[in-house]
């Protein structure tokens, strides 16, 4: 199946700013309430959102196999399923209607009325269902950072970790999108120099720069996936906000891994980027350090330049950008991810989320998350309003941005984008 929607010579009859992350090769798929309050599936070119349940009630998609309510729906889990032709299909389809020298839709005002948006007139929500949600701990210097604060430099990183992506599996149901705010969770930790835990609001609240891809249904039970076929099964990726309570993860990680200090929020840009659309940004992977079993070996390039971005916003000031990094620093690629996730035979679904792990690069600027930044707090990030931050204060927004760009296009994810609000306060009941 060709994937001409990514035709860089194409322009769009809508209008697309110079700087837009969502040109008419990118295509990205979300789910958003309309302006109707009616729930449906679409894409986004430049600031325009489109209904694609109303274009294909109006007969836009008649030449593709595609079920009557496979957009009125409030998850792209169906769709997802239908497959890699089927994405393809559509993506395709939507190229041709919106490009600048079709008029089927671009001369019928009544139609356009209907199915066309402006960004203003809709809310976004979580574009899948999460069945199972997994995080990796997927790049070397984010490992060898956290490792060194930890453990010293000579034990930085464990036995296993050149061997294998490292994960756990996370909780999907505190996975939110962008734009709410969430609070500061509470919980046990362990003071300095105490063997008795406190209970009480956690004071080390950070973030985790990370892209998670969204998966269709892959394999059945017992069924383990060659490295070369993995990425028939991812469809897309979105920006990850892994929030983290550094000082409850401290106490509570030993012996099983992450629990409390992980799972009180997780957020993630609405707009699923396909891997159709990342295509021309495909890179090489950090060479391996040490020699990797069969199962994970791979050829080609597998990592994708991804330029990423964070900034934090206190209340009532302009942000400051805090690190710069980019998703082609991970170690362990998202093909070698889905092999190892598949290679003991447990099921992959559709609408199933792994997030990468945090996206450190080589550089002190561009380590992802506050731990690092400020070396567990000991270097202070001056913001531009004077105050400084260690982790993330009450009332502080952090946005991460993504986008790639070549000399041809600039493909991007929108940002992932949360306010933290102080520690929850129970409604009593007078
Ligand atoms: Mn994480």
């Amino acid at each position: 199946m060709p994937n001409f929607a990514n035709n860089p010579d194409r322009t769009s009859w809508l209008h697309v700013g110079k700087s837009s992350d969502f040109p008419i090769q990118n295509i990205p798929f979300g789910v958003f309430l309309t302006r109707d309050d009616i729930i449906t599936i679409g894409t986004r070119i430049g600031d325009t959102a489109i209904d694609l349940g109303a274009l294909h009630q109006l007969g836009y998609f008649k030449d593709i196999p595609l079920t009557d309510d496979i957009f009125l729906q409030d998850s792209l889990n169906d769709f997802i399923a239908d497959g890699r032709k089927t994405w393809r299909l559509v993506r395709n389809r939507i190229a041709e209607i919106f490009d600048k020298n079709d008029t089927s839709l671009k001369h019928n005002t009544k139609h356009k009325e209907i199915v066309l948006f402006r960004l203003d007139e809709i809310e976004m929500q979580l574009p899948v269902h999460i069945g199972d949600y997994t995080d990796f701990y997927a790049s070397i210097e984010h490992a060898t950072n956290v490792g060194t604060m930890f453990r010293g430099k000579e034990n930085a990183l464990m036995p296993n970790w050149l061997h294998m992506p490292v994960g756990y599996h996370g909780r999907s149901s505190s996975i939110i999108p962008s734009g709410i705010p969430i609070h500061r969770p509470q919980g046990q930790t362990l003071p300095a120099d105490s063997d008795t835990p406190i209970f009480g609001p956690s004071k080390l609240v950070d973030f985790e720069l990370e892209m998670a891809f969204i998966t269709t249904d892959a394999n059945d039970l017992g069924e383990p996936i060659p490295i070369d076929e993995v990425e028939d099964y991812i469809f897309g990726l979105v920006l990850f906000n892994d929030w983290s309570a550094r000082d409850i993860q401290k106490w509570e990680y030993v012996p099983l891994g992450p629990f409390l200090g992980k799972n009180f929020a997780s957020t993630i840009s609405p707009w699923i980027v396909t891997l159709d659309a990342l295509e021309p940004f495909r890179v090489e992977s950090p060479k391996p350090k040490k020699k990797q079993l069969p199962y994970l070996q791979y050829k080609g390039k597998k990592s994708f330049d991804i330029n990423l971005e964070v900034a934090i916003r206190p209340k009532g000031h302009k942000e400051t950008t805090v690190c710069k990094s980019n998703f082609k620093h991970m170690y362990w690629n998202m093909a070698q991810q889905l092999a190892h996730h598949t290679v003991n035979g447990c099921p992959v679904n559709s609408g199933d989320m792994m997030g990468s792990g945090t996206i450190s690069g080589p550089t002190p600027d561009s380590y992802g998350s506050m731990l690092e930044l400020t070396w567990r707090g000991e270097n202070p990030i001056k913001m531009k309003d004077g105050s400084e931050r260690k982790f993330i204060n009450d009332h502080d927004t952090v946005i991460m941005r993504g986008f790639c760009k070549n000399d041809d296009v600039r493909i991007g994810f929108g940002e992932v984008s949360t306010q933290l609000l102080p520690v929850f306060k129970p409604h009593r009941k007078n």
